[in-house]
């Protein structure tokens, strides 16, 4: 079995702010969270190997894709990092069994969303996929969805758990923190989540059959709600469709064969 791990930082246990995540600047407090985000990617590794998948590949999904402490990573794993990316999910195989989502985070606009945002949170408000609000659970769902590939764990806080459930009922969720606002939360300790988190990966793993990729219909219509409108003007001067001030919109259809599928 082939299992694909993409990671981001907002909804690793214990993050709660954007000190924490690296937005404003990478401080002392991004260091620590990149510790919390690399022992749990090696619990997610440890467990697959301990569950019997044999090749697990762990993508550094994060701001500039280089947030992992390198020289702490679990052995048995191969590891995705750096900028420049070419393609979202970079080195996943085509035949990889499941897509696992660790420490993501709520949609844009969700309430108590601990960091909630779409993409970026200082432009982008609401994005749609033929009518259907996605946050990037939705977004890599689709993506993942495109090469018949099921989401089969998110990890992070309770509303992205819930947002995941709601989009993709079978999937597995693991919530390590509740909101209580953007930036406060309650949260369980990660050597407590850690357990919780091997649970889910054994979980996932023993229902994979059952679980199905996300497709979406074609042709597809996308709508981005900008915060601002200076974004919706480039995002018009590169042939999206104006829809009003702060929205665009682009139809399009089924990639050929080889194709990428390309959503935003
Ligand atoms: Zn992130």
């Amino acid at each position: 079995m082939k299992i694909y791990v993409c990671t981001d930082l907002e909804g690793i246990s214990g993050v709660v702010n954007f000190d924490q995540s690296g937005r404003d600047g990478k401080g002392v407090e991004y260091e620590r969270a990149r510790r919390l985000l690399t022992n749990e990617i090696n619990t997610v590794v440890d467990a697959c190997k301990e569950a019997g998948v044999e090749k697990i590949v762990v993508n550094d999904g994060h701001g500039s894709g280089y947030n992992f402490i390198i020289e702490e990573l679990h052995p048995e794993g191969e590891y995705i990092i750096g900028g420049n990316r070419k393609r979202s999910f970079e080195g996943m195989d085509d035949d990889s069994d499941g897509v696992i989502f660790l420490g993501y985070h709520a949609m844009a606009g969700t309430e108590n969303g601990i960091l909630d945002h779409t993409q970026s949170s200082r432009s982008w408000y609401n994005y749609q996929i033929n009518g259907i609000s996605m946050g990037e659970v939705g977004q890599h769902a689709v993506l993942a969805g495109h090469k018949k590939i099921p989401v089969i764990l998110v990890t992070g806080d309770t509303a992205v758990c819930k947002e995941a459930k709601e989009l993709l009922p079978d999937v597995e969720t693991v919530a390590v923190k509740e909101g209580y606002s953007r930036t406060c939360a309650r949260i369980i300790p990660p050597l407590k989540t850690q357990a919780m988190i091997r649970e889910g990966v054994k979980k996932s793993l023993g229902r994979i059959k059952t679980m199905r990729p996300y497709e979406i219909e074609f042709p597809a219509r996308i709508r981005i709600e900008f915060q601002a409108t200076d974004i919706a003007d480039s995002y018009e001067r590169n042939d999206w469709t104006r829809i009003n001030g702060t929205t665009v919109e682009k139809i399009i259809g089924r990639p050929q064969s080889g194709q990428v599928l390309k959503i935003y």
